[in-house]
């Protein structure tokens, strides 16, 4: 079975519909995806018919924006149900806040000499519902400021960059305990990419675990290096933690990505569903 448990559509920060994304994940020869986008969970229905018609079965999934101290870490959610009161509510604040610093930053491009208004980047981030940097970068593109999203982070939108403006997001922990009260699984997202290894050191790692039954992290992803990956593999296996593997596939809108590039093996798979079940989540949407 080939199983890629992190991907984006146009829901979110992702180039390609959940329509398109299900297709795609078929001739990619996928027989599982997990729908992550972040912060929403809009795109599982579009997702789940479209498995249907194609033969690829959907994992409904999200990828919640959690903080340790001023860092952004991010959660992978699989099986929480959508509806569930309290995570919900806290998505939505978390979407609106991302729709508040909009304004902010199009004011600091702006003052930075790249004229930008919050309807260039509504444009660009035409039926998301969760809109992020990533579509800002989009709209300086249009607009022939930078050359792709790669250069608009680097230059601009990244933390300590001219027009970076921070949003809310909910503790690490709390983002852990909604997810599993809404009857979900947690797997940190890429736990040492980008220099995150500084806040989620082993010891954090296993506190979680420990104390919040954190059920397991993303081994196999782009941002780890093959040392990196046996590293967290040997920690993961030490704390009894479930392993992963997947893309974070975003279309066209990150490189490097590719569908099924890293996947996710049979037995941890099975894990996962065996706890959303224990859990009282779901496996299907509606
Ligand atoms: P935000 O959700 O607004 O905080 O933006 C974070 C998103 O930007 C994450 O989904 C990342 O995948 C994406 N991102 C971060 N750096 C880059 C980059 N250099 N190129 C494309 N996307 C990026
Ligand atoms: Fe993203
Ligand atoms: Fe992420
Ligand atoms: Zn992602």
């Amino acid at each position: 079975m080939r199983i890629d448990l992190h991907t984006h559509s146009t829901i979110s920060d992702g180039t390609d519909s959940p329509t398109r994304l299900m297709m795609k994940a078929a001739t990619s020869g996928l027989d599982v995806i997990a729908l992550t986008d972040h912060d929403t969970f809009d795109g599982l229905e579009e997702a789940q018919a479209a498995g249907q018609r194609f033969g690829v079965r959907l994992l409904p999934g999200l990828e919640m924006t959690c903080h340790i101290g001023d860092r952004d870490v991010h959660l992978l959610g699989y099986g929480s149900r959508p509806d569930d009161p309290a995570l919900s509510k806290e998505l939505q604040i978390t979407r609106a806040s991302r729709l508040g610093r909009l304004d902010a930053i199009c004011q600091k491009l702006t003052e930075a000499g790249m004229a930008l208004t919050t309807q260039d980047v509504r444009g660009a981030a035409g039926s998301a519902s969760s809109l992020g940097r990533p579509h800002i970068a989009d709209a300086m593109v249009a607009k022939g400021y930078v050359e792709d999203r790669d250069e608009a982070f680097r230059d601009w939108l990244s933390d300590g960059k001219p027009a970076y403006v921070p949003r809310h997001s909910v503790a690490l922990e709390e983002g852990i305990d909604l997810i599993h009260n809404a009857g979900g699984v947690v797997i940190l997202a890429h736990p040492w990419g980008r220099g995150a290894q500084q806040v989620l050191t082993p010891q954090v790692i296993a506190s979680l675990s420990a104390y919040h039954q954190l059920d397991g992290i993303e081994v196999e992803h782009q941002d780890h290096d093959q040392v990196t990956r046996r590293m967290l593999f040997d920690l993961g296996g030490r704390l009894g933690l479930v392993r992963t593997g997947a893309s974070d596939y975003h279309g066209s809108g990150k490189k490097g990505h590719e569908l099924g590039c890293n996947l996710t093996r049979e037995t941890a798979y099975r894990e996962l569903v065996t706890r959303i079940q224990m859990r009282g989540g779901i496996l299907r949407v509606r």
